[in-house]
């Protein structure tokens, strides 16, 4: 069954969503795109006349980046103290002079105040972080040499936003960091490191309107939350729940992930299924128990079905929070869906609780596993993810396939190239249009073309040859064309503006 076409024209107006978003707020600036690793300038401060101790350390050379985070928060009064150590492995096989982190909850003024910041133990004054920037920089007091492993220390305040009405769609991305009347959401909450590309620099874009802009690392997450006011809220965590050691704490673990996210609530109420080896959660407000139900049941489908098709879920958990925003939004083991999808259910399986929770669920195979430059190169993990609602309908509710695929491109107005940076998508529906929607038809011709076994056996190829790592769209057609010898000039000529 489908919406009738007034409720669809609501949709279209305002809740037309194919998840995107990341925090608001800040003026969007023409792309910085990478910057180069700068010469350091000479260090401000002295350094110790002593020969550091073991610094860098050289050995054993740790595979990822480790967060541990020791989150403190007064729930009553939204605000966070916060101990952080990033023990950083240089892997990027060149000497490094700096460290670039994004600090997103800096964008909002007064958001994030820094108490203390050192590097093996010495304290670091050379460092920049402008107001309402997202960019800190760091020099190191030494060098790290390539293999050699640093220990980044920091003690911060956070006071977090009030989240923001969505006010026009095609204008405003909804801000999903921060807190409404019932949900507190820790989101790119915590300074990371952000990729280096050997060659080009640190990667970080800068936000837009629409779409995403941070690219991560892989890295393991150990996250411990207290609450200084007494106060006992339901946590829903990326990574697995593992005991504290203390009575008022409570510790997640996230193993190769790329980014941590907490939503709180006194208000939840959770649904739990276990497939597999992974423990699958729903958390959603009260009077939703139907739909709350019914994203549980999506989110275990969907990752049964795509473990089958594309490979193995890499986490011990995985867990669905109904957002208190007009939108979806992917995060490691972890995805928020949208109030509005919510109370739009029908209870029938065509509908935006089960099409995105989909979507939503396959970014942990084409966001979270595959990694891809979000504001660059958008298309490899949208698309994906879009052509993957497809791939849990053939598999949930195969008679339902032509009915999801009017309901998704009931809408779609134009085609454009795949291959579209966010920074140049056009406007939001355009930008959807291009990278979601017509990277989904590309997938299907793509597929008709070549035959469902090669399909298939490429999709998981790449899956297998780039989960924990980050794949370009030159990547993503080398493994195709390893698969087969067709000809798709017409195709990517259809498609793409790039040549690949
Ligand atoms: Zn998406």
């Amino acid at each position: 069954m489908s919406k009738p076409i007034a409720t669809r024209v609501i949709l279209a107006s305002f809740l037309f969503l194919l998840s995107s978003c990341s925090p608001s707020t800040p003026p969007p600036l023409p792309t910085e795109t990478q910057s180069p690793s700068p010469t350091p300038p000479p260090s401000e401060t002295a350094l110790p006349t002593e020969t550091p101790t073991a610094f860098p350390t050289l050995a054993p050379e740790l595979e990822r980046p480790q967060y541990v985070i020791d989150l403190q928060m007064s729930y009553s009064s939204k605000a966070a103290e916060v101990n952080q150590t990033i023990t950083y492995p240089n892997r990027t096989g060149e000497t490094l002079t700096n460290l670039v982190l994004a600090v997103e909850p800096n964008l909002w003024s007064g958001g994030f105040n820094l108490r203390t910041i050192s590097v093996d133990g010495l304290p670091v004054l050379n460092y920049t972080l402008e107001p309402l920037s997202q960019r800190m920089e760091i020099v190191l007091p030494q060098p790290i040499p390539p293999g050699g492993t640093i220990t980044l220390a920091m003690t911060y305040a956070l006071i977090l936003p009030q989240m923001q009405a969505y006010s026009n769609p095609n204008e405003i991305r909804p801000q999903i960091y921060g807190y409404s009347d019932r949900q507190v959401n820790f989101v790119d909450w915590y300074p990371f490191v952000v990729p280096y590309q050997s060659g080009e620099g640190w990667i970080l874009h800068n936000p837009w309107f629409y779409g995403e802009h941070l690219v991560y690392d892989v890295a393991d997450f150990d996250v411990t939350v207290s609450f200084t006011d007494g106060a006992a809220p339901q946590i829903a965590a990326s990574g697995a729940e593992v005991a504290s050691g203390l009575a008022a704490s409570r510790k997640f673990e996230l193993e190769a992930g790329r980014t941590f996210a907490l939503s709180i609530s006194t208000d939840y109420k959770v649904a739990t299924q276990t497939v597999g080896n992974v423990k699958v959660f729903a958390y959603y407000f009260a009077f939703y128990d139907e739909e709350g139900e019914a994203l549980l049941q999506t989110t275990a489908q969907a990752l049964q079905v795509f473990s089958e098709k594309f490979g193995p879920y890499r986490h011990k958990t995985m867990t669905a929070v109904q957002g208190d925003f007009n939108d979806g939004m992917e995060y490691s083991a972890f995805y928020f869906i949208s109030r509005d999808y919510f109370n739009l259910y029908d209870g029938t399986p065509v509908n935006y609780l089960v099409t995105i929770g989909a979507h939503e669920t396959a970014h942990q195979w084409w966001f979270d596993a595959v990694a891809n430059d979000q504001g660059i190169e958008p298309w490899l993990d949208e698309a994906l993810a879009t052509y993957s609602e497809r791939v849990y309908y053939e598999a949930i509710y195969p008679d339902l396939v032509s009915s999801w695929q009017g309901y998704r491109y009931f809408e779609f107005q134009n085609a454009g190239a795949v291959d579209t940076q966010v920074y140049d998508g056009g406007g939001q529906r355009p930008y959807w249009d291009k990278v979601y929607l017509t990277g989904a038809r590309f997938f299907q011709e793509l597929r008709e073309r070549v035959g469902d076994e090669i399909f298939f056996a490429f999709l998981k190829d790449y899956y297998a040859q780039y989960a924990g790592k980050r794949a370009t769209a030159a990547d993503f057609f080398r493994v195709l064309r390893e698969h087969t010898s067709a000809d798709l000039s017409d195709l990517m000529a259809k498609y793409f503006k790039n040549d690949y």
